[in-house]
């Protein structure tokens, strides 16, 4: 099966609002996400930095609250009996900063001379933590790696060295924080958490997760991932990744200069490209009303458009059959291919018209005498033989005619063959059909009329011809047969017969004269 045209421009127009429609939602869905990933970046960068620098700016301050408590503490150094006092001091350190899980202070060799809180009961014991050996061995303002201490917690360790003026070292004065117990960073950072599976971090300068929100992962080695390599080099800045779970994120990155850590700020793709999905089907959910108006309006304009030209193809395929001349004027011609197109049919219609008439008189009339040839004589006869319409024929010859040709010429008898054939057209009902039956042979066929009426009207011609002068300069007369459908016979070759018998006995008989056939029944 072929496709209509109006499917076709429905299809071709469909594919083409589809096809709009589609780039369009997807090139907004892309503008949209590309948007929402670099402001997620952006904001997670600015949000790592500002961290980082609230981070650093707390530790230095930290760091300015054990040098000015360890002023107080030096003097105190040369007394044995000050043990109480050096108590108190870590006590209230450690109360009133509410930074540090534990504060200790130590000899040069390590040993606690004063401990908060108290039950830790560690006085008299020799501190040998990393933590503690890093601030004996470096002897200056330190924050240490994260380990594990003797009480199994996993802590970092704040300290400065205790010097005296004369430039002797005394020991230190250090504050422990507890990674995996509630602490500072979780209250810097953790407040600032936001949702949507946003979260921060921080690693320490080997790449080892100092600050998480998952207390589990504390400790683990991160340094295989690519952020966490940047920021500990000192970087800052932002970029997606894939976690270590594997999911795809943007992350934001600084580091914190004091401590030598890095701090991440983090977002699943997926949670900030959200927006964009919602913003597609909302794009859908909108467009909705205005998509069908426009499937509408091509199922509309497909069918006015292809209507013109199914009804031309219908009538122009039809019209061997029927005229649908005037149907097709009546096409609406809207547009211009219609147009065109409805005039070229017509034209042609017209033009064939035409031509079939030439060629159907052509056919069926003789050319000299215009009368209808013996073609269209039988059709006539077998026609009304089939519907059984009555009729009667006269068969006529011109007597002597050869001698007229050799008097006078054959075109003084062509223009007496014209003459004749007048003569018929003028003695005959409109009805009544006169063809040229052969040379100067001619059969008048009378439809609905009997043997008298055919009689009569061939003596009426005789008659005429009888008294009329012929364009050869004399008078011509002519000899007639007459027989009658279906009197005398049923059957056209038989009929045809019985009147050219009649037509003989008429020039056997001297001629100039007109013969019935006779009711006597006829001899075969
Ligand atoms: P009859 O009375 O017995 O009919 O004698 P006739 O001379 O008419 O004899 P016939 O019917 O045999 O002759 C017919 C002649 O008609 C022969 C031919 O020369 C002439 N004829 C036939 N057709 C034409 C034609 O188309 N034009 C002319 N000019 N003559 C024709
Ligand atoms: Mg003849
Ligand atoms: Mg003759």
């Amino acid at each position: 099966m072929r496709w209509s045209l109006k499917k076709l421009i429905q299809v071709v127009a469909l594919l083409a609002i589809v096809l709009t429609f589609l780039t369009s939602t997807t090139v907004g869905y892309r503008v949209h996400k590309q948007t929402l990933i670099d402001s997620t970046l952006e904001t997670n960068k600015a949000y790592a930095e500002k961290l980082s620098a609230t981070t650093d700016t707390y530790l230095r301050e930290i760091l300015q609250t054990l040098q000015v408590n360890a002023e107080e503490v030096i003097p105190l150094l040369n007394n044995s009996d000050s043990q109480v006092q050096l108590n108190k001091i870590a006590e209230r350190i450690r109360t009133q900063t509410s930074t540090f899980n534990s504060v200790a202070i130590a000899s040069p060799e390590g040993m606690v001379i004063g401990i908060s809180p108290p039950s830790l009961d560690l006085i008299g014991e020799r501190l040998t933590s990393l933590g503690a050996e890093q601030a004996m061995k470096e002897r200056k303002p330190l924050i240490s790696h994260p380990y594990m201490g003797i009480t199994g917690e996993f802590l970092i360790f704040i300290s400065v060295p205790l010097i005296s003026e004369d430039g002797v070292y005394r020991g230190f004065l250090g504050g422990a924080i507890y990674l995996n117990q509630p602490n500072i960073l979780e209250k810097i950072l953790g407040d600032h958490f936001y949702e949507n599976g946003s979260y921060v971090y921080v690693v320490d300068g080997k790449g080892t997760l100092i600050y998480h929100q998952l207390k589990d992962r504390l400790n683990d080695d991160v340094s295989e991932n690519q952020v966490v390599q940047k920021v500990v080099a000192g970087g800052s800045g932002a970029q997606a990744i894939v976690n270590t779970k594997g999911i795809p994120m943007l992350a934001g990155y600084s580091y914190i200069p004091i401590a030598d850590w890095g701090i991440i700020s983090q977002r699943p793709i997926s949670a900030a490209v959200a927006p964009a999905k919602s913003m597609v089907l909302e794009m859908v959910w909108k467009s909705l009303p205005l998509l069908l108006l426009a499937f509408f309006l091509v199922w509309f304009l497909s069918k006015k458009i292809a209507l013109p030209l199914q009804k031309l193809a219908y009538y122009t395929e039809t019209s061997t059959k029927t005229d649908h001349k005037e149907k097709m004027e009546a096409v609406s011609d809207w547009y211009y291919e219609a147009k065109q197109l409805k005039g070229a049919m017509l034209h042609s219609l017209d033009y064939f018209k035409t031509e079939m008439n030439y060629f159907i008189h052509q056919s069926t009339t003789d050319p000299l005498t215009k009368l209808m040839n013996r073609r269209s004589m039988d059709d006539y006869v077998k026609e009304w033989i089939e519907n059984q319409t009555p009729f009667s024929m006269i068969i006529l010859d011109i007597d002597k005619f050869k001698r007229v040709n050799d008097t006078y010429g054959h075109a003084v008898g062509d223009e007496v063959l014209i003459y004749l054939a007048n003569l018929m057209q003028q003695a005959v009902r409109k009805d009544d059909i006169c063809c040229r039956y052969g040379g100067e042979e001619f059969v008048i066929l009378l439809p609905k009329a009997d043997k008298v009426r055919a009689f009569l009207t061939a003596e009426r011609l005789r008659e005429k011809l009888e008294s009329t002068v012929s364009p050869c300069g004399e008078v011509v007369t002519i000899s007639s047969g007459v027989a009658a459908y279906p009197v005398h016979a049923d059957h056209p070759a038989r009929l045809i017969e019985l009147a050219d018998r009649c037509l003989y006995e008429a020039k056997r008989t001297g001629r100039n004269r007109t013969v019935v056939v006779s009711d006597e029944p006829q001899q075969k």
